[in-house]
């Protein structure tokens, strides 16, 4: 089956006693046992929960997964797959991630005695350097936020499985329609599903994929242990958006693509980051292991952190807004925004500037959204 047929219809058959087609918002805590030790193969929701499984089995569909879990959120997602580690376990990170992925190991999990080393992921002998015989896992963006770098999923993945450690890879940004890292070799993805998945800027989510029963197995027992488990109605809205996925990825792309050739001819531009353009270090990687480049991109304006923040100020079709991914478009300073649990000396030392802006090129009409950078850029 096709990507597109899959977000559809793979976990969601016809409900079995009303024939419904949508699966259902089953928005029950428990379920009732016909005799004590018997049940229908759901007992209590924290545990499993039918809108959930119809998620966690479409999702992993398209991630050419044999398991997936959803969680509450991104974060939770993330933490779950962290916890396949111990005190003393040593773990390489890429240097530009998400705030929020960085706070979290440095603020929680460091306190539990993990180490983390960060590293610019591009170059693999970066990568090589860093592993230590504590080494348990390598933690990958790709494409990173909110730099755009991207990292070469295959080449980091035969590093991994030469030192045995684990390889998990925050997919997010890509999407599994342009980017499926267990058949890169990874061991194990992370989405944020509050970003494309969902699509509409209306529900917080997190999902993990992974292929081995081992893996899975801990994970789930985390899920269950630790409960960061969504809603069955947060479950029943990010299906919905996933449905759709392939439709909006090609026109975030399209869109993307569009106003990244825009601000490249502007002579007002210091740096911009987008890896369609040829020009960017990582096109060539990314022609190889994406299906596509995506809607994020990032620039540096020229006229320094002023100038950006009266552009960020000026756009009207633009929501100035955390977050990314929806339908609609947005744009993001990140050093006052998702970037700010990033300490300013480690945040700079890493090319995360104050004048940086990220734009989540949305499915609006390609020339409104032009013509509001036009406008905004003129401020
Ligand atoms: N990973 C990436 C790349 C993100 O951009 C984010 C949020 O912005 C997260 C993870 C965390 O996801 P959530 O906000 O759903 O917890």
């Amino acid at each position: 089956m096709e990507f597109a047929t899959k977000a559809i219809h793979v976990g969601q058959e016809p409900d079995k006693t009303t024939g419904a087609t949508i699966v259902p918002i089953y928005e029950t805590s428990t379920y009732t046992q016909p005799a004590p030790g018997q049940h229908l193969g759901f007992d209590y929701s924290r545990t499993i929960n039918p809108t959930r499984l119809a998620l966690e089995r479409c999702l992993a569909s398209l991630e050419n997964a044999q398991h997936g879990l959803a969680f509450a959120s991104g974060m939770a997602a993330t933490a779950a797959a962290m916890n396949l580690l111990s005190a003393g376990d040593h773990v390489v990170v890429t240097d530009d991630l998400y705030g929020g992925t960085f706070r979290l190991f440095d603020k929680v999990l460091a306190r539990y005695g993990l180490t983390f080393s960060y590293v610019d992921a591009t170059d693999i002998h970066t990568v090589e350097t860093a592993m230590r015989q504590s080494t348990r896992m390598i933690w990958l963006e790709t494409p990173t936020n909110p730099l755009m770098k991207i990292i070469d999923i295959a080449a980091v993945a035969s590093l991994s499985k030469a030192w045995e450690t684990l390889l998990a890879v925050d997919n997010t940004f890509a999407t599994p329609y342009l980017q499926n890292p267990l058949d890169l070799g990874a061991d194990i993805i992370v989405h944020s599903t509050t970003k494309y998945i969902g699509g509409h800027s209306d529900a917080i989510g997190g999902f993990v994929a992974c292929n081995r029963d081992d893996l899975f197995q801990t994970i789930k027992f985390h899920q269950n242990s630790v409960g960061g488990v969504p809603g069955p109605f947060d479950c029943f809205l990010t299906l919905r958006g996933a449905k759709t996925l392939a439709l909006r990825m090609r026109e975030h792309e399209r869109n993307a693509r569009a106003v990244a050739t825009y601000l490249a001819q502007r002579s007002d531009i210091e740096k911009l980051y987008y890896p369609g353009l040829p020009a960017h270090p990582g096109h060539e990687v990314a022609k190889r292991q994406m299906r596509g480049f995506g809607g994020m991109i990032s620039f540096i304006p020229k006229g320094g952190a002023a100038r950006a923040k009266a552009i960020a100020k000026a756009t009207k079709i633009f929501s100035l807004a955390e977050s990314l991914g929806g339908v609609e478009s947005l744009i993001c300073h990140p050093v006052s925004m998702t970037h700010g649990a990033i300490p300013q000396d480690v945040r700079e030392a890493r090319g995360v500037h104050d004048a940086l802006l990220r734009l989540s090129v949305g499915i609006e009409a390609e020339a409104d959204i032009i013509a509001d950078l036009d406008q905004a850029l003129k401020k």
